[in-house]
């Protein structure tokens, strides 16, 4: 078997033959992740999932081990036990044992659903293997795709004709202006690193509260991934918050239409949402307390949350139109679009769950016992918190970038997601445009920026202490 069969058309033409009859397949993101979901040939698969967990192995061994002893040292001579207590005691969570009540907590929550996903892709193996008794790791991504197309008839390549670039940022732009009372002006003698950047000034009420940058398209040495970036951050009465955001989606001056994926939208939002609070928490006393300057373990949390508007079927008719035939995005498609999202959602859980449960061992538990290695945390923590077991001769932690810039706080990804869910426990019947709702989230949550404790702003706008139960309840479903 070829091992391009299973591939799309386009991911062929990208990788031709080369003289010697080979194609090279390479462990970047574009390579890696379309051939780990659709490639048909299962040996070829496990070949490079294996090089994909043994990047940076076993170079990057010694210099984890040398920088996870430095950080312990610092953290000693500063009074704490670990660099986790240390690292912990300005977040939102404060204390490293409370991060591993929180790990504990989330993973007996996720044993039933992740099951539930395992099963399903066990059964759809089966189909093509009746005799499969278990699924591996690396066969994740390509049955979970096959189950996902067999139960919720999603065609991802399909819904990208309701996506196109322009049509989404503008849709955007208006979604904000009717939920925050804001409105954009663009500005065109900015000064601007790059002709395509388009600026924008926000004002609130005839008020300039502060600008954005968009610089959305991809070009040779720019930045690959998504992000906001500061530029300004605001200070009452002195200076105004400006934002940037750097993304690399589909240009509308080189390819018509250009077309996003559904994922593109949803991080188009999500980073959006980050700009957002950067501008609406741009008037504080403090330049310390600006805009996304919050417990860092809560600063995700209004960006996942801002996630919700993009996977409301009313939100999006507004702007998802066909391209073609201009028809508003079919409510059916919609809601196929968010169960085929939401499926395997048990597995996902459980597996973030390995990685912060790293993040953190590496940071604590090498405290007390500095001679078991990185690797054996690994494998012991993806035995007690994974659905699948330790695959033999890969080194996921060599390459665990997070282990560095974040070191023993991974959980915050899922941390920030539980409190997005229980935010939304605010809005009644889902009703995303609840205009009293969304002006009552801007001032409560957006608007002081990082002044107050998160925990503080969360309880001014539920009314209560934060808790997990519609996180739990979503997870359950
Ligand atoms: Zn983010």
């Amino acid at each position: 078997m070829s091992d391009l069969a299973g591939m799309p058309g386009d991911f062929c033409e990208a990788h031709a033959v080369d003289e010697d009859g080979f194609v090279t397949i390479t462990t970047d993101y574009p390579d890696y992740r379309p051939f780990m979901i659709y490639a048909e040939n299962t040996e070829a698969r496990k070949e490079l999932f294996l090089c994909f967990h043994s990047r940076a192995y076993p170079k990057n061994e010694d210099v984890l081990k040398k920088m996870i002893a430095r950080r312990q040292e610092l953290a000693r001579l500063l009074g704490y036990d670990s660099w986790a207590d240390y690292v912990m005691e300005d977040k939102m969570i404060k204390t490293s044992s409370a991060v591993q009540n929180f790990i504990d907590a989330i993973d007996a929550q996720a044993r039933i659903p992740a099951q539930r996903d395992y099963d399903a892709l066990l059964a759809e193996k089966r189909l093509m293997y009746p005799d499969a008794t278990e699924v591996e790791e690396f066969e994740k991504s390509f049955w979970e795709e096959r189950a996902k197309r067999r139960n919720f008839n999603f065609d991802s390549l399909a819904v990208r004709a309701y996506f196109e670039y322009n049509k989404v940022q503008d849709g955007l732009l208006a979604l904000t202006e009717e939920l925050f009372g804001i409105s954009y002006q663009r500005v065109d003698d900015a000064v601007v690193w790059h002709s395509s950047v388009d600026v924008f000034d926000v004002f609130r009420a005839e008020k300039n509260i502060g600008r954005i940058y968009l610089d959305m398209h991809p070009r040779v040495y720019k930045y690959k991934h998504a992000a906001q970036f500061t530029l300004q951050s605001g200070v009452a009465g002195i200076q105004l918050p400006e934002g940037v955001l750097v993304c690399n989606f589909s240009d509308p001056s080189t390819s018509s239409p250009a077309l996003m994926d559904h994922d593109q939208v949803t991080t188009f939002f999500h980073e959006f949402g980050h700009l957002l609070h950067h501008i609406l928490g741009g008037a504080q006393e403090f330049i310390y307390f600006s805009g996304v300057a919050t417990e860092r373990d809560f600063v995700e949390a209004p960006s996942k949350f801002f996630e919700e508007w993009e996977m409301d079927a009313a939100t999006l008719k507004r702007f998802a139109h066909h391209t073609e035939t201009h028809e508003q995005i079919p409510t059916g498609l919609v809601e196929c679009m968010r169960a085929a999202d939401e499926f395997g959602k048990g597995l996902f859980v459980r597996r973030q769950m390995v990685f912060a449960a790293l993040s953190l061992h590496c940071y604590n538990r090498r405290a007390t016992d500095p001679e078991i290695s990185v690797h054996d945390l690994g494998v012991l923590d993806q035995t007690q918190y994974g659905q699948f077991p330790h695959t033999e001769g890969t080194y996921h932690e060599c390459s665990f970038g997070h282990l560095d810039g974040y070191s023993a706080i991974y959980y915050t990804y899922m941390w920030s997601l539980v409190i997005a869910k229980d935010l939304l426990s605010k809005f009644p019947d889902h009703d995303m445009m609840n205009e009293v709702e969304t002006r009552a989230y801007a001032r409560s949550i957006l608007e002081p920026g990082g002044s107050k404790d998160a925990a503080d702003l969360v309880k001014d706008f539920l009314g209560r202490e934060y808790s997990f139960d519609a996180f739990n309840t979503w997870l359950a479903t």
